[in-house]
């Protein structure tokens, strides 16, 4: 049989694509007649599902294709339009859009007064309430249901998926009137002439965080840790520390799965036979699935973020609200969506390889080779999570440290103690 039902598949989309559907129809129900392999049932079901008229259908087709490949990016896209999840106007050609402007854009932005006494008011970090700076008023922010993640396919069928943000951006303060500008990575601003907070909101082009961990350190509790992460260390910095300073910064969570093919040697060295080596082939496939792969936002302590990994539970994030960020730096991401996911497929390729070395515990896999086509990313999410970032100058060198804000957690660059003796030999510091 062997090729046959490729060839009718050919036929199909060649008449498919000249408009000739009745043709195409033909071609395509024979083709799934005689279909004998997984990649002519999925391309032959998707085809159907364009050359027929009647959307109920066009559905079964969709659904047919998504049966036997659940990530078909094509069919969930299709699928999502049929459903009026995504409204064909908002689909862009990835490889066609004109580059992003960098000329100061106008944006819309929430701003945080005191419904009281008209004073700025700012997010305490007490993980549910804002208050005003003058009158002491409290306003509590209501605790939402978690949010879901968002559709990978779908969001990358929209310009969201394929821009950062990168230009200036102009804000129009509603309480004095005046304009001013922030720079393309903040997210958050004070009114340059009446001091109120800003914090601007996601349109049609930039994505909005989906979710956040609120800030639950104040001031003092971070130079506390600070002071005792230090003590315990047995540093004495060279100098005064500044306190630490709080902040947002974006982060992306990747959910991805799929199957990974892969193939390599081991090496077997025989005892009978001396010392011969035996190099044996072996291959397999390994079912993945990751679940929230952090990829940093904002190229700013990116490698350092990525240290305290660990400490954020994404889990306990809450649905953004602007609220969390009123008074507090925090910035957008300055990595488009598409960007950002390259970056987490090579991370999950990079565990992966170390999933399949684990099925050998005993060899060493050689020449491992294998590849991520079959890995797909099904949800992701920006979130922001909440830093404190001081500098420690330690004899001659200035070490960045950051404190995680929900639970304190220290992580400094600073090599540890023992090396730090090998790197001055080293290097003269
Ligand atoms: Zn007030
Ligand atoms: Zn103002």
């Amino acid at each position: 049989m062997t090729d046959y039902d490729n060839q009718l598949l050919r036929r199909a989309i060649i008449h498919a694509k000249a408009g000739e559907y009745d043709a195409a129809r033909r071609y395509l129900t024979r083709a799934l007649e005689l279909a004998d392999d997984r990649d002519t049932r999925v391309w032959a079901n998707y085809w159907m599902s364009k050359v027929v008229e009647d959307p109920a259908q066009k559905r079964a087709f969709l659904e047919e294709t998504l049966a036997y490949e659940p990530t078909h990016p094509e069919a969930r896209r299709e699928l999502a339009i049929l459903d009026g999840v995504l409204k064909p106007q908002e689909i862009v050609n990835a490889d066609a859009l004109p580059a992003q402007s960098l000329q100061p854009q106008t944006a819309q932005a929430d701003r945080f007064t005191c419904p009281k006494c008209g004073g700025r008011m700012v997010y305490a970090p007490d993980g549910r309430s804002l208050y005003c700076e003058f009158c002491t008023r409290n306003q509590t922010l209501s605790q939402r249901a978690v949010e879901q993640e968002r559709d990978f396919i779908l969001t990358m069928a929209t310009v969201q998926g394929h821009y950062a943000s990168v230009a200036v951006k102009t804000l129009f303060c509603e309480g004095c009137g005046a304009q001013f500008v922030l720079p393309p990575q903040e997210m958050t601003g004070e009114c340059a002439y009446c001091g109120s907070n800003h914090v601007v909101r996601g349109d049609g082009q930039l994505l909005q965080p989906d979710s956040i961990l609120p800030m639950r350190l104040n001031q003092r509790q971070a130079v506390q840790v600070l002071v005792s992460w230090v003590e315990s260390q047995g540093l004495r910095p060279a100098r005064k520390v500044q306190p630490p300073r709080g902040m947002y910064l974006p982060l992306w969570t990747f959910d991805i799965a799929g199957v990974i093919p892969w193939s390599g040697y081991i090496v077997r060295t025989q005892r009978n036979a001396g010392l011969a080596e035996q190099r044996e082939f072996v291959q397999g496939e390994k079912d993945i699935f990751f679940d929230d792969i952090l990829v940093p936002g904002a190229p700013k302590l990116a490698g350092l973020v990525l240290k305290l990994a660990d400490s954020f539970e994404t889990n306990q994030a809450v649905p953004y609200d602007a609220r969390y960020l009123a008074g507090w730096p925090a910035e957008l991401p300055q990595m488009s969506l598409a960007q950002a996911s390259l970056e987490a497929r090579q991370q999950a390729a990079h565990r992966a390889r170390s999933l399949i070395q684990r099925d050998f515990p005993d060899q060493a896999i050689s020449n491992l080779s294998y590849s991520t086509a079959r890995l797909s990313i099904a949800t992701f999410k920006l979130l922001l999570v909440p830093l404190w970032l001081t500098i420690l100058p330690i004899e001659e060198s200035e070490y960045r440290l950051l404190i995680d804000g929900v639970k304190g957690n220290v992580y400094c660059e600073m090599p540890p103690r023992g090396l730090r003796g090998v790197f001055r030999q080293m290097f003269g510091f």
